[in-house]
Formats: C-alpha cells, sequence, structure tokens
C-alpha cells in the first residue's frame, strides 16, 4: 500500500463521514426538531476524524500529500508537488 493509495482510502473515508454527518444532523433535526448541537457535534466529529490528513506526507521531503501550497485540497497528490518524487510507487 503506497502513501497514495492510503491517502485515497482517507478521502473515500471522509467522503462517507461527510455524508454520515449529514444523515446524522437530518435524523436528529426530525426526531428533536431544529437543533444547533447536532450540526455542531458533526462538525467536531468530521473535524477530529480529519486530523489524520496530517499523516499523509511525502517519504522524500515530508510535504503534505493534500497541501497545495497553503491550500488544503480534498484529493491527495500522485506526484509530490515539491521534491517530484512518484507518491504510487513501489505499492
Ligand atoms: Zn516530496
Amino acid at each position: 500500500m503506497t502513501i497514495y493509495r492510503l491517502a485515497l482510502r482517507h478521502m473515500q473515508l471522509m467522503l462517507f463521514a461527510t455524508l454520515a454527518a449529514f444523515m446524522f444532523v437530518i435524523t436528529i433535526d426530525k426526531w428533536m426538531g431544529h437543533s444547533t448541537w447536532a450540526f455542531a457535534v458533526a462538525v467536531l466529529m468530521l473535524i477530529a476524524f480529519n486530523a489524520r490528513i496530517r499523516l499523509f506526507n511525502c517519504p522524500n521531503c515530508g510535504k503534505n500529500l493534500f497541501f497545495r501550497g497553503s491550500i488544503i485540497v480534498p484529493w491527495p497528490n500522485k506526484t509530490c508537488g515539491n521534491c517530484g518524487a512518484d507518491l504510487d510507487a513501489g505499492g
């Protein structure tokens, strides 16, 4: 499993978690009426879950696969934007 594949899997998990959080907020809303706390809990869970994003770094130079400069994008780099290493090699 390459770092790129692991990052892709993380991205898929995040998509799933976002959907789950969305369903959670809708369910609580229907069940207990409109609530801000359900939304807050969902956002906090997503932030906590996404903390793993910091672990996906280039093995060569340590640049994060999800960062483009100072911007975070939801899809990982297949080639390191800093040193040009192939992040899907050897897997
Ligand atoms: Zn690199």
